[in-house]
Formats: structure tokens, C-alpha cells, sequence
């Protein structure tokens, strides 16, 4: 009979291996079935502490409808509330050929430049962009949103003022409240002092090392800061200034009176509200300061041939977040964001923005002429988009009455509101606002206040600078021509769209398009994070089920969706670790102790949370010495706050004694902190807070189907057991007020949809089997590959976990071959390289996800065999020691048709295996020299005869 009920397909669409590939697979591993591989992986002492109840996931059909129920609970107003967040018209091509495309959000971080050109032309458009807005010659490829680019902007005053002995931090009043709630929580670890106040009233800065300016301020005002910048640099502190880039476009900017730092958020250029992200952040500074930067640089540089070619700038630095070294801890940003605002500008160009800009300004102040002519004052002398409007006793009931009519207004106080314009308004929307404020007046006549000529823009402040007048932002004007462009920059990049990522750590898994589908649904896009309440209970919904889905995921009582990205959430676990320690009274535990292997992140979180890092020594295998780790605990017992591990370690291996390592930690005082970022091997059969944990960062963007975006965005929830639930981060429109570590409250809100498909879609039974065959996959792929290149670490029984090292280094040594030209020589046969060097230098680390296929997994082993054999090549002398595919790699096709003056032919360069004629990638650019790059700093768009002269 045929089976009438909807059969949830999803489970197998997102599991690679078939049925009988998984059978073949075991075989080759030695084992019967996936409960017995299961079983030998995971050590016995933490076997079963899984909480998450079994049951199958709804069919792909069933979860859309389910979510469209939750999000049609969410009610669209018209929102005038501004700071900081605006509403703005994506374009349909940047929408459909960027946002909702594959071969843009599912591409990695650029680390490897050969294959991402594309979106690194992009950011550097984006860095552009912002250089040319702020005034300012140095701009990074976005931070995660505007309250940590405000909190970044102190850190860097802070190490760069010459004020050496001041530690107070100005931030003017005029500030948005978030961006204050943010510098309050980052400055209260590291003994800043944050005194807000009105910048005006400042005659001696001596006291401060940097001070933080908005501009326009948050209230609406245009204030000259000319003098106040003056005043704080005589007294050697630095000035960051938090400006708005569609002002920007007609007023002086930033740079050019005096600021040090521009930050701010790119949201408006194209990105929706999402009630509250995820959104670009900028940051841009002083050429002088570059090599202080937080967050990542793109920057030009040459290819082996010499043509110009993109990368990273002072990658190493950024790769390894410089551990207690660090400026910052940043390492997932807001690439696909930025990638959109930076399309954004290159499609309207800068008449384009300008005249956005000036339309919107325009219908502020015809609105302002309006409500002036019902008698009520209107705050601001000089403005742009916002202004604040005196409503006295009428306050409350206009708030009512706008809400009656489905429009927000921004909250001021008893006696005064505000109200923000963008360029979604129209006509219409000021006639409906002049009846809300009319009182019984007549209507002003639109078109007579429309014909009056006049700006409020203050005179003594209009930009004179031109923006944008690089091609790039003045050729892609039609949709046909940003189709193209859009095409070609994501054709010379690999992403998962093209083959597999097998980046170790990173858990490049598949990001189903049925996850993907509700963002840009406008009942998730268009709410304003600071709207009220009522309006969003779609949302609270969604985040409240999402909370208790990845409780049961990870057996913690407790999790905030705040954090923006994993190292945002190490940041409030280590916060919520130092506040109970503080509640008891214990407020000299500072330590916390840090395996040698970890990932750059944790340091420097520690160091940011004003923690004193010790690191403890791994053994031969690569576990945790636990003899050395109980000699510190013991050491330090009296001022140990925590431990941050890696579970299973970055090694890739289940250590046996986890549990032992957390119990010495509680023996003396401290707190466990388990990086989750590991967690795809664990969902279903082990749980972090039920074997020792107390607090866990997950990254949605690694295990839980968020698209890496290119470098972003992210979120890092935080899970935590129930007496730290009272210390998870607060906010200003939440119940607990403090410790805000991002600007909204549920940070990158629009992209939960994406995780909470994914967990709806595989229940309990498909994500146990996820971590199952995520091993499986592992296991396999080092199998096959052992004899050719040696797995460095392993548990028991010589298995892995969810991914594998492999030692390259005895290969140096013979060949001269080095992990780099292997990294390199994948591009030829279509790969994106493994994690490299890290966490052991010399090493190559693959994670290939349960999201393989077995063909998949088959390519990608060849390819390492075959490229084994050509290094056995050139160690029998058959192949060049130095002119040989290896070192040459990757090959592009404008090589081809050159003179070939190698000793190996072009078939064997380009077409190593024959299978590549059925699809081959080619490499835009040839090797990067990265050394060239870091020497000579360019990152901004060169004009474009430097191409031509190169
Ligand atoms: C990816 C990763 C992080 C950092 O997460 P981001 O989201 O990039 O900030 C931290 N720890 C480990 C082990 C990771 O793999």
C-alpha cells in the first residue's frame, strides 16, 4: 500500500553517506554498525550524558509552515525609532544574487586569497567605501555590530593614547543608550572608568585616555565637534567617533575634523532591521594606527606572477588572534553584511547615496515644518533624519494613539519623543504622522512645504569632499551590470556551494535552503530590535524554543542568544563566570587556566574579561597534561576562576579524562568553561553540562547550519548550569539591565530561524545520528589517508572524533614540500584547503561534517593520495625539488597559454586527475605572496592606474 503520511526526508537530505555507503564505511573502520563505532569513540565516562530525548523531525513542508505560523505572531509597524537601526530598501538583485545565494554565504573566512578574490574585491569595496565616508585612510572588513565597535574603539585609545596615566574613558551623552550599555559592561573587567556626560562641558580631558563622540547624536542634534576634539587631543587622549554613514554622504566627515576613529553600523545600506542584526560594523583610523586594528584587513598584494592580487593583511597575526597578545578576540565577523552594504553603494554610487541622503533629509524637515505649524518645538537647530519633538502632557497619548495606527515612535521621555527617518518613507507616511500630532489642526499642505527650499543640514558642516569616485562604485549602475558583477566576483571563489570545506574546527556543513528560506521573510527582517514587546512575540516564541532546544542539546539549565559569535560568547561565559565569583564575595579569583592548544580566541577572551592567563602543557598525544593542570590548579587555588577546554580538544580526540580535569578544577574554586565549538560531535551523545561544565559558547555557525557567510555573520550562544543563569548577559530592554554584550538583546536575531529549522527539521534522533556520521566521516577519511600521511593525535583504538590531523612535517624534511603547497596544490583538483598549522604547526586538520557524501569524501581522499604521490615524486628526484606542481600551485588558466617552461607538462598542472574536465575550478590569481602584502599596506581600492601600471 502506498504510504500516505508526509515522511520527514530532511534527516537523509542533510546526511551525506547513502545507506549502503555508511555500511561500506563501517566496514572499512572494522565495525558492524554506527552504535558500535559510537561506543568506541566516546569514553566511557561521559557515555550517556546526552539529555536530548529522541524523536524524529518534522518533514521540510511541515517545519516552513510551523515557522510561518511562529513568525506571523510578529507585527510589522512602521517604525520612526532610529538609534542606530533604520529601516532601508535591500535590492531585489542584491537580495536574490548576494544574500540568498549560496555562492555567497556559504564561502569561509578568506584565509586562503587564491580562492576568494571575490569577496575579498567585495570588502575591499567595503573599506572603501568606508575610508572615502569617514575621512579616514584605514577601514577593517567589519566588526560585529556598533556597541562592540564602540567598545573596540576604547580598548584601542587605551593602548595608543599617550595619556599613559589616565584611566577614565569619556563618552558624551549623546551617545545611543546601547553603545553605552555595551563600553559599561567591556570597561568594568579592565578597570576603565566610563564617565558619560556632555561633551560640551569638558574644559580639562586630562583625565581621560579617549573619549567616544555620536554624530549626528543620537537624539537627532548636528553638533560641531571641532573645538571638543581639540580639547581632548591637547590633552593627548584620542577621540573615536560613532557616525552615521548615510549623514555622511553630506556632511564633513569624521577624518577631516580631527577624529582618530570612525565606528559605526552599515546596517542601513541595504541590511534589515532582523530586530537587531546581524549588521556590519565599521572601524576605521589614522594610518599611523593600522597595525592596531581590531578585526580583519584586506589589503593588496602580488601573485606569482606579479599581478595584483587580494588578501588578508598580517593574517598570521589575525589567525592566531595573537593570544594574550591580543588587541581584540574578534575572529568571525559580519562578511556578508558588509558584503551587502558594500554592493549597496557600488549599485546607487555616490550620486545615488547622495541623493538618498538628501531625500530623506528632506522629508525630516518637511515633516518638522509640519508639527512646527501645530506649535509643537522641535528640539534640534541643525539635523539630518532625526529629530526630538517637545509633546509635554501629550506624550503618552501619542505613543497610544501612533501604536493604535501600527507606528513606533521612539521613547524619549515623559515629555518629549522622537522620531527617525529613512528611505523607506514617503508622502504618505508624513501625512499619516501629521495627523497623529495634528490635534484638530489642519493638514499643512505637503507639495507647498515640499517646494520651499532650504536645508537644516548646517551650513559650516556640508561636505565638500567628493565620496566614492573610484569605477568601481560608478559603472554598476544598471541591474544587468550588478548581475554580472555579482557573478563574476562569487565565480573566482570556492565555497560550499562548489565542493567540499573541509576546515578542521569550522564544521562547514550543509546550510539547507529550507533553513535559510524565513530570513528574508519580512515578518523576521523588518522588526526593530527596540519596538515594543507585544509586537514581537513571534520572536520570543522563536528564541524561547530555540533556548530550550539547545538546552536539550547541550544538558545546561540555562542559554542567552546574545553573544554575536563564539568569541562573544567565550567573553559573557567568562563574565558570568567573574560575576559569581564576585556574588560570593570572591573577587580575588582571576586565573584562568588555558591548554596549550587552544584556539587563539580563548587568551585573548581571558585577557579581555581581566583574567591572568596560565597555560597548561599538553602530553605527547595531545590531551591535557593533567599532572601540569592539577599542579596549577593546586598552585593558584586561591585565585582560580576558571578553565577554558576544548571538547573534544582541538586535537581532535575525546580525551578520557574530562571529567577528572573538571572535577580538579572545582576542587579548587574554579569555574569549567567548555568551548563548544567542537559540538558537532557531541549532539546526541554527550552533553558538556552534564559531564562537568558549567558554561559552554556554542557557534551557530559551525554546528547548527548558520552559513559561514564568507567570514560572518555568527552567533555564539551561551549555555550555562542553573547557579550562573542570574550572571547570563542583560540588557537595557531586557528584564536584567546589565552586562549587555551586544547592541540588541538577541543579537543576530534574524538568523535563529536558520538553527531552529535545522533542530525542528532533524529532532533529536536526526541530530544523534548528524554526530554519528560526522564521526563516521572523520574516521573514514583518516583511514584512508594514514598510510599516505600519519594522523598525529588519536583516542583509544586509534579512532578520532569529528576530525583528524595530519602531520605534514616528516614530509618537509624529505621533499621540501610544505603544508602550504599542499593547501595550494587542493586548488588545482578543486578543494578548499584544510585548517593549516593549526593547532600544530607543520599540520593540515580536516572536519569533513556528516553533510559528505561518500563520492565526496572518495574526491577529496584522491586528491590527497595523488598529491602524496607527487611529493613521493620529489622525493625519488622524479619531479624538480623546486619547480614542480607542488610549489608552483595553484596553476591559472592565463598560465597555459603562456610559454611552459616547467619540467611537469600542463595536463599534470591543471588536469591531475581526468575527472577534473567535467568541472574544474580555476583559480583567478597564482600563489600570494603574503610577505609582499604585509610590507607594503594597501587597503583601500587603488586607483585604477595602479592596475594598469602593474
Ligand atoms: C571557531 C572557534 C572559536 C571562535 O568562534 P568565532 O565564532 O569565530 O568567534 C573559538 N574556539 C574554537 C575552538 C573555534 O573553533
Amino acid at each position: 500500500m502506498t504510504d500516505l503520511t508526509t515522511r520527514n526526508e530532511f534527516i537523509a537530505r542533510h546526511i551525506g553517506p547513502r545507506a549502503q555507503d555508511t555500511a561500506a564505511m563501517l566496514e572499512t573502520l572494522g565495525f558492524s554498525d554506527l552504535e558500535a563505532l559510537t561506543a568506541s569513540v566516546i569514553p566511557g565516562s561521559i557515555k550517556g550524558t546526552s539529555v536530548l530525548p529522541a524523536g524524529d523531525g518534522q518533514s521540510e513542508a511541515d517545519a516552513l509552515a510551523a515557522i510561518k505560523a511562529i513568525a506571523s505572531k510578529n507585527k510589522l509597524f512602521r517604525n520612526y525609532i532610529g538609534q542606530g537601526y533604520y529601516d532601508t530598501h535591500t535590492p531585489s538583485p542584491i537580495l536574490r544574487n548576494l544574500l540568498e545565494n549560496p555562492a555567497w554565504y556559504t564561502a569561509y573566512t578568506p584565509y586562503q586569497p587564491e580562492i576568494s578574490q571575490g569577496r575579498l574585491e567585495s570588502l575591499l569595496n567595503f573599506q572603501t567605501l568606508i575610508s572615502d565616508l569617514t575621512g579616514l585612510p584605514i577601514a577593517n572588513a567589519s566588526l560585529l555590530d556598533e556597541g562592540t565597535a564602540a567598545a573596540e574603539a576604547m580598548t584601542f585609545c587605551k593602548r595608543l593614547s599617550k595619556n599613559k596615566a589616565a584611566n577614565a574613558f569619556f563618552a558624551s551623552q549623546h551617545c545611543h543608550p546601547q553603545t553605552l550599555d555595551v563600553l559599561r559592561t567591556r570597561a568594568e573587567p579592565l578597570g576603565i572608568e566610563v564617565v558619560v556626560g556632555d561633551e560640551a562641558a569638558i574644559s580639562d580631558a586630562s583625565a581621560f585616555f579617549g573619549a567616544l563622540l555620536q554624530y549626528p547624536a543620537s537624539n537627532g542634534d548636528i553638533f560641531d565637534y571641532r573645538e571638543v576634539v581639540e580639547r581632548f587631543h591637547a590633552a593627548n587622549a584620542l577621540v573615536a567617533v560613532a557616525a552615521d554613514l548615510l549623514a555622511l554622504t553630506l556632511l564633513q566627515a569624521p577624518g577631516e575634523f580631527g577624529a582618530d576613529v570612525a565606528l559605526g553600523s552599515a546596517q542601513r545600506f541595504g541590511v534589515p532591521l532582523g530586530f537587531g542584526g546581524p549588521h556590519a560594523a565599521y572601524f576605521a583610523t589614522r594610518d599611523a594606527f593600522k597595525r592596531d586594528m581590531p578585526g580583519r584587513l584586506v589589503g593588496m598584494s602580488v601573485d606569482r606572477f606579479g599581478n595584483p592580487a587580494l588578501r588578508l593583511a598580517m593574517q598570521t597575526r589575525e589567525q592566531h588572534i595573537r593570544r594574550e597578545k591580543a588587541t581584540s578576540n574578534i575572529c568571525t565577523a559580519q562578511v556578508l553584511l558588509a558584503n551587502i552594504a558594500a554592493m549597496y553603494a557600488v549599485y546607487h554610487g555616490p550620486q545615488g547615496l547622495a541623493r538618498i541622503a538628501q531625500r530623506v533629509h528632506q522629508l525630516t524637515r518637511i515633516f518638522v515644518r509640519g508639527v512646527q505649524g501645530f506649535g509643537l518645538a522641535v528640539e534640534q537647530q541643525a539635523f539630518f533624519d532625526t529629530i526630538t519633538l517637545r509633546t509635554g502632557a501629550q506624550t503618552t497619548a501619542l505613543h497610544t494613539n501612533a501604536r493604535a495606527s501600527g507606528i513606533n515612535l521612539r521613547e524619549v521621555d515623559a515629555e518629549r519623543l522622537g522620531l527617525s527617518f529613512d528611505e523607506t518613507t514617503t508622502q504618505a507616511d508624513i501625512e499619516q504622522l501629521w495627523s497623529l500630532f495634528a490635534d484638530g489642526k489642519p493638514a499643512p499642505d505637503f507639495a507647498a512645504l515640499a517646494a520651499e527650499a532650504g536645508s537644516s543640514l548646517p551650513a559650516a558642516q556640508l561636505r565638500q569632499s567628493a565620496i566614492l569616485e573610484h569605477p568601481v562604485f560608478n559603472r554598476y549602475h544598471s541591474e544587468t551590470e550588478l548581475m554580472r558583477y555579482l557573478r563574476k566576483l562569487a565565480d573566482k571563489d570556492l565555497a560550499l556551494d562548489r565542493s567540499m570545506i573541509p576546515l578542521g574546527s569550522c564544521t562547514m556543513k550543509l546550510n539547507a535552503a529550507s533553513e535559510m528560506i524565513p530570513v528574508t521573510w519580512a515578518e523576521f527582517g523588518n522588526l526593530h530590535p527596540f519596538a515594543p514587546a507585544e509586537q514581537s512575540a513571534g520572536y520570543q516564541q522563536l528564541t524561547d524554543e530555540l533556548e530550550a532546544m539547545l538546552c536539550a542539546a547541550t544538558g545546561y539549565d540555562a542559554v542567552s542568544l546574545q553573544p554575536n559569535a563564539g568569541s562573544q560568547g567565550e567573553y559573557a561565559g567568562l563574565l558570568a563566570i567573574r560575576a559569581y565569583h564576585h556574588s560570593r564575595g570572591d573577587d580575588k579569583r582571576d586565573i584562568c587556566l588555558i591548554p596549550q592548544s587552544a584556539h587563539g580566541t580563548n587568551p585573548a577572551t581571558a585577557h579581555m574579561a581581566g583574567m591572568r592567563v596560565v597555560v597548561t602543557a599538553c602530553d605527547a598525544r595531545g590531551n591535557v597534561d593533567i599532572d601540569d593542570l592539577r599542579a596549577k590548579a593546586e598552585q593558584h587555588r586561591d585565585q582560580l576562576a576558571a578553565i577554558m577546554i576544548t571538547y573534544p580538544s582541538t586535537h581532535g580526540v575525546f580525551e578520557e579524562g574530562i571529567r577528572e580535569i573538571c572535577a580538579i578544577v572545582h576542587d579548587n574554586g574554579g569555574q569549567v568553561y567548555i568551548d563548544g565549538a567542537n559540538m558537532n560531535a557531541m549532539v546526541g551523545l554527550c552533553a558538556p553540562g552534564k559531564f562537568g561544565g558549567d558554561v559552554s559558547h556554542l557557534n551557530l555557525h559551525k554546528t547548527f547550519c548558520i552559513p559561514h557567510g564568507g567570514g560572518g555573520p555568527g552567533v555564539g550562544p551561551i549555555g550555562v548550569k542553573s547557579h550562573l543563569a542570574p550572571f547570563l548577559p542583560g540588557h537595557g530592554h531586557m528584564a536584567r539591565k546589565e552586562g549587555a554584550v551586544s547592541a540588541a538583546p538577541f543579537g543576530s536575531a534574524s538568523i535563529l530561524p536558520i538553527t531552529w529549522m535545522y533542530i525542528r527539521m532533524m529532532g533529536g534522533t536526526g541530530l544523534r545520528l548528524a554526530s554519528q556520521m560526522a564521526i563516521l566521516n572523520a574516521n573514514y577519511i583518516a583511514r584512508r589517508l594514514e598510510e599516505h600521511y600519519p594522523v598525529l593525535y588519536s583516542g583509544e583504538g586509534g579512532l578520532v572524533a569529528h576530525e583528524c590531523i595530519l602531520d605534514l612535517r616528516p614530509l618537509k624534511d624529505s621533499s621540501g614540500i610544505s603544508v602550504d603547497d599542499v593547501a595550494k596544490r587542493l586548488i588545482d583538483f578543486g578543494f578548499h584547503a584544510p585548517t593549516m598549522s593549526f593547532p600544530v604547526a607543520g599540520t593540515l586538520m580536516i572536519e569533513p561534517t556528516e553533510s559528505e557524501s561518500k563520492e565526496e569524501l572518495d574526491r577529496f581522499c584522491d586528491a590527497m593520495i595523488a598529491i602524496r604521490e607527487e611529493i613521493r615524486a620529489v622525493e625519488r628526484g622524479q619531479l624538480h625539488a623546486d619547480d614542480n606542481p607542488l610549489k608552483n600551485a595553484p596553476h591559472t588558466a592565463a598560465e597555459l597559454v603562456g610559454e611552459w617552461t616547467h619540467p611537469y607538462s600542463r595536463e599534470q598542472a591543471v588536469y591531475p586527475t581526468r575527472s577534473l574536465i567535467d568541472g574544474k575550478y580555476w583559480p583567478p590569481v597564482g600563489r600570494v605572496d603574503n610577505v609582499f602584502g604585509d610590507r607594503n599596506l594597501v587597503c583601500a581600492c587603488p586607483p585604477i592606474e595602479a592596475y594598469q601600471d602593474a
